[in-house]
């Protein structure tokens, strides 16, 4: 027998109707690509929204085309992404910080009929005009007196574009299972595979990461979503903010800690995410400056593992409760956040810093299990490590296209390809990416936990460990660091320091001071690249090494 209860779709432009007739007036603040700051509304951004379905419309957009933004995070880019979403096309989120090569190659892949695009970005897509091949206009996301000469095919300013139409559109018909939005995974092996999230997807993850256990925010919340909208969804946050009627504060281009610290201060902020690099250059800017964060009372930390001094920088010096969250593209991206459960709440604050390195437990819609090679299910002891699986409702089935085949197993769990422990309270913490992880003789050391633990070094900045070919151990790690402004750490005493906090044979064989670590395109170290810079260093005689195994 069938429930008897109504047909309600759950299509994302339902989000920001709901956020026009109930928190209509709630600001929504935008550092402009332009310079100024810019004050709007989620009723104008609505409104703006239903223009821009109209004038997709009329450029001949229809239910399932792709189109692609190349944009930060602004007002001008969450209307463009519901005039999508309402009309039924696809948005797709392009990542500018991406080779020129394989931002063509992703917009030929995704077929984007229509590019939205930052002004800062307008040079990269005149450099690959030549190669787009389904690419019929460009809209510069600008006003007329900003606009750029430019041969770009049909380019035209935002501003006059959408002034060609009124407002007076009616969202397009679609069920629920409608694809929404196309984000594409960075591609470590081969090319990117795009990741399709559907409405109801989208919609699902929405309302659960805004929970009071996972990202925590309501309608009394000013939230700035520093992770930019085309990393992995934006953390669901453009769906989050307006669903839960919390204000917006976007940081635009400036990602600096400085621009940050002056939206943080200058709007009060409450809550606000982004990957750790982040967060190092805005504890760096307090530290050199000073500074208060009177108003922020939660940040969400995910993308890379969050390490503890951040965690305890960010609680101790400033007030502010840090979340520790994990996801991937293909998750939404939401995974898990580490929120203190009740049982738990007996721990000691050094335990419960120790709790807040792991990376937590999922809601409802993510079901999590740790595997062997085999695929037998592994124990959640909080030691035992293997493949961590996931399955869920707002979790890839399959990528665009079908691209790499098969992605679940006999159960619908989709690999992760992280390596994690699960222990018996149910809180996940990734050991390692599976290829980064360190394989020394027969055992596995986490690169995740050595950096987590050199960056807590008073001298060092940020901290890299990958594993390097040995005659006797297969591989041992080697750390690469690169110092805190004015401090020239010594090497020895950063292995003296870290000796005391893991494993022996753990230890890095050897330290390299280097000016810079490099960055893939969504923030995280990238560990190809120092691979190949430094895979055939050559560690210390066994003799002369700091650590005897
Ligand atoms: P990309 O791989 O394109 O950089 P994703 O956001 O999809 O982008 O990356 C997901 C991966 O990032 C995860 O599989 C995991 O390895 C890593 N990751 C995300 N959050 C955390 C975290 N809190 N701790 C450790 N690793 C994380």
């Amino acid at each position: 027998m069938q429930g008897l209860m109504q047909e309600w779709p759950l299509v994302c432009h339902k989000i920001i109707d709901y956020a026009a007739a109930i928190h209509g007036a709630r600001p929504v603040v935008s550092r402009s690509v332009e310079g100024p700051i810019r004050t709007t509304t989620y009723a104008d951004i609505a409104r703006r929204a239903r223009q821009v379905a109209k004038r997709l419309e009329r450029d001949g957009i229809r239910l399932g085309d792709r189109v692609a933004t190349l944009a930060w995070n602004t007002e001008r880019h969450l209307e463009v992404w519901y005039g999508l979403l309402g009309l039924g096309a696809i948005y797709h989120t392009v990542n500018p910080r991406l080779f020129r090569e394989q931002i063509a190659w992703l917009i030929n892949d995704a077929e984007d009929q229509i590019v939205f695009v930052d002004l800062t970005f307008v040079p990269i897509l005149e450099a690959i005009a030549g190669e787009l091949s389904t690419v019929e206009r460009v809209v510069v996301l600008t006003d007329a007196a900003h606009m750029p000469e430019t041969a770009l095919p049909n380019a035209v300013a935002y501003e006059d574009w959408i002034a060609e139409v009124d407002a007076d559109f009616r969202w397009a018909d679609f069920d629920e299972g409608t694809a929404a939005g196309l984000c594409y995974t960075s591609g470590t092996t081969g090319h990117p595979k795009g990741v399709l999230y559907s409405h109801r997807s989208n919609m699902l993850h929405a309302m659960t990461v805004s929970g009071v256990d996972m990202m925590n925010i309501g309608c009394q919340d000013m939230v700035m979503p520093v992770v930019p909208m085309f990393h992995a969804n934006g953390w669901g946050l453009p769906f989050a903010a307006p669903l839960n009627g919390s204000a917006l504060v976007m940081p635009g281009p400036k990602m600096d800690g400085a621009s940050i610290y002056e939206m943080l201060t200058r709007y009060g902020v409450t809550v606000t995410a982004a990957v750790p690099t982040v967060w190092l250059m805005l504890l760096a800017h307090l530290d050199e400056h000073g500074g208060a964060l009177p108003d922020l009372r939660r940040v969400v930390i995910g993308g890379s593992a969050c390490p503890r001094a951040i965690t305890e920088a960010f609680q101790e010096r400033y007030g502010v409760h840090v979340c520790h969250a994990w996801g991937m593209t293909e998750m939404s991206p939401l995974g898990t956040v580490c929120t203190v459960r009740p049982e738990l709440g007996h721990l000691s604050e050094e335990e419960t810093l120790r709790l807040q390195e792991k990376q937590g437990y999922p809601a409802l819609t993510v079901e999590m299990k740790v595997t062997d090679d085999e695929g037998r299910d592994l124990p959640w002891d909080g030691t035992t490590f293997g493949r961590l699986k996931v399955r869920g409702p707002a979790v890839a089935r399959e990528y665009y296209k079908g691209a790499g085949g098969e992605i679940l197993d006999a159960d619908g769990f989709f690999d992760t390809g992280d390596v994690a422990t699960i222990d018996p309270y149910g809180y996940m913490e990734i050991t390692d990416r599976s290829k980064d992880v360190i394989k020394s003789g027969g055992e596995w050391i986490s690169s995740i936990e050595l950096e987590n633990v050199a960056v807590g070094h008073p001298d060092v900045a940020e901290a890299a460990v990958i594993g390097v070919g040995h005659p006797t151990w297969g591989e041992r790690p080697l750390l690469i660091v690169v110092a805190k402004h004015g401090h020239a750490p010594d090497k020895a005493e950063i292995i003296d320091y870290m000796r005391d906090k893991v494993a022996k044979f753990w230890l890095p064989d050897d330290v390299v001071l280097v000016e810079e670590i490099p960055h893939t395109a969504t923030g995280k170290i990238k560990k190809t690249a120092l691979r190949e810079q430094f895979g055939d260093y050559e560690l210390p005689a066994e003799a002369a090494r700091p650590v005897t195994l």
